[in-house]
């Protein structure tokens, strides 16, 4: 396999992002839009470039493509180990233009160039590499064979073959934290069981899409194999209702998850949803408070706070939860605030200024209900140009306001303290939401006691978090999700199961 840890120049600074067409990409062609914009670059505001913006014609057009290559097109019907060649190829033509990769996400996303670097890029194509071994392996498995009486005492041997085929066209849609990561968390999996895919990104990040389009041309996989539709809401109605249309995988917010549901349920597709979060980090009495808060204060400021398993939630044993917060709190005030291009830069922007808007509703709103902002609770005075909001901490939070309830998607978390275990899990787990969580604590035994108390779908403990890894499932309880990505119940999502019951005399 290539490599896939980029690298910066030897300059140190971060070369301008290459772009990808202007242009959809739809049954193995690119084609103009009607419409395009100039994409803002959310550090600066100003436009990265002309980017396409799909409509609901192209989506349908795309639709059709993606059916006809799957009802009649090689891309089902090649052995495991052919698609898995062919993925091996898509993979590689990503892998060698990493360090554009990372150019383009600093550009169009905001992301730092540290989490550029390592989460961003060189992570999904760590986990692309997986799919495309998963691919080569045939699923297909036998139960043991049996003998079954019949009622003249005569018997018969037969047994059952159970086959994994595609589920079919997969409408993919993505949000735009971790685009270039989330597009390959979708189209990876898909593609390797053997389905065709109709992928439309968020408006905001069309470009990290459309390198996927170009790497499908260089890899020459069939004609509508994967098709790239940008656009927004109405290419998304397009592809969650179209009856040529059987599975929707989605990643994005409850809001639009559960509208989702709702558009797919009449065609009754498969729906693959990977929500919100509002994730809590638990930090006993007995944690390093060092390495809680350098952890927590990394939960805050990393992507600018958008992220869906990041812990905004920091519940800390009363007895050290002003030693906890003061040391979050000196961490945050040292990060640098702005143009993530800047590889000193420890946080970068929210993706447009509607998002500072509404990330300073929620501060302000529980300022005036009581809470102390600790540090932070501002855009900050000394940058300029661009959509930036200082990393924040309050105090003085009920976990049933909005600022502990909802999803904020910004830099801001709440230093809630509890009692004792029972309490920080009846906390933790009072939220609507289920994804991600965290524990600190000296004595690993009762760290990970808590963890199994807790309704989510995954939980770090003493800050083994950061790295995903290809073969652990990933995805949310409650209103954070339906099913899971990644390992090989990832891969099932994209699976029928077909029984075979033979008879063999
Ligand atoms: P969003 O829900 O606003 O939009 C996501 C995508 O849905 C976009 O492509 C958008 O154009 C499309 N869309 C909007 N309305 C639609 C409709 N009616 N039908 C079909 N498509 C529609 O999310 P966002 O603001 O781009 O991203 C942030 C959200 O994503 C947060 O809630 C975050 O937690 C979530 N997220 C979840 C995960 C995860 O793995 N669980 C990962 C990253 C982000």
């Amino acid at each position: 396999m290539t490599a896939t840890t980029p690298t910066l120049p030897d300059s140190g600074r971060l070369p301008a992002p290459v772009l990808p067409p202007a242009r959809l990409y739809v049954d193995g062609r690119w084609r103009d839009t009607e419409s395009r914009e100039d994409l803002p670059n959310p550090a600066t505001g100003d436009g990265i470039g002309p980017a396409p913006v799909g409509s609901a014609a192209d989506a349908a057009d795309a639709i059709a493509a993606a059916r006809r290559a799957f009802d009649d097109g090689p891309w089902p019907r090649l052995t495991p180990k052919e698609r898995s060649v062919r993925l091996g190829a898509f993979h590689a033509n990503l892998a060698g233009r990493a360090a554009d990769l990372v150019a383009l996400v600093v550009a169009e996303a905001g992301s730092t160039v540290a989490a550029a670097l390592s989460h961003q890029v060189s992570l999904p194509l760590q986990h692309l590499e997986w799919w495309v071994e998963a691919a080569a392996q045939d699923r297909t498995h036998s139960l043991p064979p049996r003998v079954t009486g019949r009622s003249d005492g005569t018997s018969w041997l037969g047994g059952y073959v159970v086959r994994h085929p595609p589920v079919g066209v997969v409408a993919a849609i993505t949000p735009f934290n971790f685009p270039f990561f989330l597009n390959v968390w979708k189209v990876g999996p898909a593609l390797a069981t053997g389905n065709t895919v109709v992928l439309k990104p968020s408006p905001f990040t069309p470009f990290s899409a459309l390198v996927l389009a170009e790497a499908a041309e260089a890899a020459d996989l069939p004609p509508g194999v994967l098709n790239v539709v940008t656009g927004g809401p109405e290419v998304g109605q397009m592809l969650t209702t179209d009856p040529a249309v059987d599975m929707v995988t989605f990643t994005g917010s409850d809001v639009v998850g559960a509208a989702i549901m709702g558009q797919a349920s009449p065609t009754l597709k498969r729906v693959l949803l990977e929500l919100g979060g509002k994730s809590a980090m638990i930090v006993r009495a007995d944690a390093d408070l060092d390495l809680a808060a350098a952890t927590g204060a990394g939960h805050l400021t990393f992507q600018a706070g958008q992220g869906c398993a990041l812990c905004t939630r920091h519940l800390v044993h009363a007895s050290v939860a002003g030693r906890y917060t003061e040391l979050l709190a000196a961490r945050l005030a040292a990060v640098r605030v702005g143009d993530p291009a800047d590889p000193t830069v420890g946080m970068g922007p929210l993706i447009r200024a509607a998002s500072v808007e509404r990330v300073d509703g929620y501060v302000a709103a529980a300022r005036h209900r009581g809470a102390e902002v600790v540090v932070g609770g501002r855009r900050p005075p000394a940058v300029s140009g661009g959509w930036f909001y200082e990393p924040t901490v309050l105090t003085g939070v009920d976990n049933a306001w909005p600022v502990a309830r909802e999803e904020i998607f910004g830099p801001v978390g709440v230093v809630i303290p509890f009692d004792g275990d029972d309490d920080a899990v009846r906390i933790a787990n009072d939220s609507p939401f289920g994804l991600s969580g965290a524990v600190f604590s000296r004595d690993a035994g009762a760290a990970y006691q808590l963890a199994c108390r807790l309704r989510t779908g995954e939980v770090n403990l003493n800050g083994g978090a950061g790295v995903m890894s290809a073969d652990a499932p990933f995805g949310g309880f409650k209103r954070s999700g339906l099913g899971r990505e990644m390992g090989e119940q990832g891969l099932r999502e994209y699976c029928q199961t077909q029984t075979i019951k033979f008879h063999a005399g």
